[in-house]
């Protein structure tokens, strides 16, 4: 089972082809763990290695274990709004790279996203959300502000801009940032499309 490699990609290249190569099995409807969500799966995964950590969006259409056709102990998963990072989020990561030792995170963005288009109103409005919903917007505006919440294609523009700043805000985190900078951990940026089930990796 080429998904079933746990413990085998200890790089951040080899980490980034296998969740890849997991992308393409489910667009393709050939998924090797698709069928294997039962208890007998999560018992035989024994100790998790997991070889990358991913963050995402809570969004109900973008299931990050299912889209990358993973299987029990193989990927960490956190998912905020929009992805947005807070103590916690950090903290989590921080402990996935520096005690389980994985070489990849990758921030997931995704179309349509709620979160971002909740930001886009906000600036184009002035309408702040109340209660703790006005943090996530608060963190997500500034990828908004800099495509120009005007434009008309502000959302998908801000969804990448979005994308790229948590990325460039992971890099330079307290812990992540030494083994980032001497190759031995990436963080890497992709988009996730609703209509085609593809993940597209972005250029920094
Ligand atoms: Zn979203």
């Amino acid at each position: 089972m080429t998904g079933s490699s746990v413990g085998a990609a200890r790089t951040p290249r080899a980490a980034l082809a296998e969740l890849l190569a997991g992308n393409r099995r489910f667009v393709s409807g050939q998924p090797v763990h698709g069928h294997d969500v039962t208890a007998a799966a999560a018992v035989a995964s024994g100790d998790q290695q997991p070889y990358a950590v991913l963050l995402g969006c809570i969004d109900s259409r973008v299931p990050l274990e299912a889209i990358f056709d993973q299987t029990f102990g193989s990927i960490c998963v956190i998912r905020t709004g929009a992805h947005v990072l807070d103590r916690a989020v950090c903290g989590s990561i921080e402990y996935v790279v520096g005690q389980l030792g994985v070489p990849l995170v990758m921030v997931l963005g995704h179309e349509r996203c709620g979160a971002v288009a909740s930001a886009v109103d906000t600036l184009r409005t002035g309408d702040r959300p109340g209660g703790s919903l006005a943090y996530l917007v608060d963190q997500i505006a500034p990828a908004v502000a800099e495509v120009g919440a005007e434009d008309p294609r502000a959302h998908p523009m801000a969804v990448r801009r979005h994308v790229l700043r948590t990325v460039a805000a992971l890099r330079v985190d307290h812990l992540l940032a030494g083994p980032v900078a001497d190759g031995r951990v990436d963080v890497v940026g992709a988009l996730y499309e609703l209509a085609t089930g593809e993940v597209t990796l972005l250029d920094r």
